[in-house]
């Protein structure tokens, strides 16, 4: 066995939570595990779209990491100003950190202020202050036009905007104002988790259209007018609203930008099989990763897809240290609740790496799956909290 190696994990969101706890664990005191986070308490997105609609508080899916901290991680509170791959040199707060191993976990940056309008006019329900915000301003809404908007592609979890649209739909049910409000759902996508195939993309499209909300895909916004409350879109087509919610443009953390390590798709590009970059004994995983699958699409940013890959990475780290185990390789499998109100839930689940193509299976919406969804939401905060 190598001693006293150290490891430093970037960000302590899903990926890197999992990657920093489960390191801890296998390979004990002997070797310094480290996790670098900006924010004090971990949240778990999965749930946004409930704290927006007003079935979560903040407290209930905000928790604190001191569970890492009891376990020996040493939790480095503090704003990554930059990392340089090349000698595995990280910069906190003005203060360089250095080690063995780097494991790059730092997700997506949220980037609204990319497009002219846009979060002046409406929430996101893309962070918690915004599904915060939304949940205020959807209370106060009794008419109107309503319209969710996809800004751009990649965006996190693919299933997320059309949960929204179905969540607010069956809000505006529950408050008997449906009758008086118009939902639309505004994307560039060619449809719904298009990615999954066009008869899957049809049956989750024929979801929505189901509870009378209008699909308009194809939909790239370039401004929003908040004082008019008009969008406007690369194709001409314009739409007004009276309640905005939103998926921001999503881009590369900013302490990345200057690293050498992103790619031509604006990503950190990795072997999807071992999520090893360019550079030697440094990994990426999740958000940031940019994963090109056989049809030329990248392969979604997804909790489930940053979880697995942490596994990945710590089973072949503790393998170089340590000598034991056998290699093992991330398949491309995934899966993800979609939440269709009415207490109910479907699913899409399947390997995104099969050839030619992803092949996913769709589950129809029922009452089990939302009830899978609230107990995997609880198992993952006990697990890992
Ligand atoms: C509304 C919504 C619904 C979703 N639903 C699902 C779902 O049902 N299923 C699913 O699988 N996925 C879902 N996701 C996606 C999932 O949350 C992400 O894909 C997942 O969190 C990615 O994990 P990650 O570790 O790559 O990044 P993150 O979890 O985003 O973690 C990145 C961490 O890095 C930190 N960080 C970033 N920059 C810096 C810096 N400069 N200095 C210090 N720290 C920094 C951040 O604060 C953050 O804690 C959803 C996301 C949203 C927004």
């Amino acid at each position: 066995m190598e001693k006293g190696k150290t490891i430093l994990v970037l960000g302590g969101g899903i990926g890197g939570i999992v990657t920093a706890t489960l390191l801890q664990k296998k390979l004990g005191s002997e070797h310094k595990i480290s996790l670098v986070e900006r924010e004090e308490n971990y949240v778990f997105s999965p749930s946004f779209p409930w704290l927006m609609s007003g079935t979560r508080r903040r407290s209930d899916i905000s928790r604190p990491r001191t569970k890492l901290a009891n376990l020996g991680v040493e939790i480095i509170k503090g704003d990554i100003d930059s990392v340089d791959p090349e000698q595995r040199l990280v910069s906190v707060n003005g203060q360089t950190l250095s080690c063995d191993y780097l494991i790059i976990a730092l997700g997506a940056e949220m980037a609204a202020e990319t497009i002219p309008g846009l979060s002046e006019a409406g929430h996101t329900f893309y962070t918690i202050d915004g599904a915060e915000e939304l949940n205020e301003a959807r209370l106060k809404f009794t008419s109107g036009k309503l319209v969710v908007l996809v800004s751009s592609v990649p965006f996190k979890c693919p299933a997320a905007p059309v949960e929204a649209a179905l969540l607010l739909e069956n809000d505006c049910r529950k408050r008997n104002i449906r009758d008086a409000v118009q939902i639309d759902i505004y994307t560039p996508e060619p449809g719904p988790m298009s990615l999954s195939g066009p008869e899957n993309s049809a049956q989750l499209r024929a979801l929505v259209e189901s509870k009378n909300i209008t699909y308009h895909p194809g939909c790239a916004v370039t401004e929003v007018d908040a004082q008019n409350k008009q969008i406007t879109f690369k194709n001409g087509e314009t739409a007004s609203f009276d309640l905005l919610a939103y998926v921001p443009p999503h881009r590369v953390p900013k302490a990345l930008k200057d690293s050498g390590l992103v790619g031509e798709s604006g990503w950190i590009p990795v072997d999807k099989y071992t999520m090893a970059t360019k550079f030697k004994n440094v990994y990426a995983i999740g958000d940031v990763t940019g994963i090109k699958l056989s049809v030329g699409k990248p392969l979604p940013k997804a909790g489930v897809i940053a979880h697995g890959q942490a596994e990945v990475v710590v089973h072949n780290l503790i393998k170089e240290i340590t000598g034991t185990g056998e290699a093992k390789q991330f398949e491309g499998h995934g899966a993800c609740f979609i939440e269709a109100g009415s207490g109910k839930a479907g699913m899409g689940n399947g390997n995104f790496y099969a050839e030619p193509a992803p092949q996913m299976k769709m589950h129809k919406p029922g009452y089990l799956m939302h009830l899978g969804k609230v107990a995997f939401e609880k198992y993952w905060l006990f697990k890992w909290f």
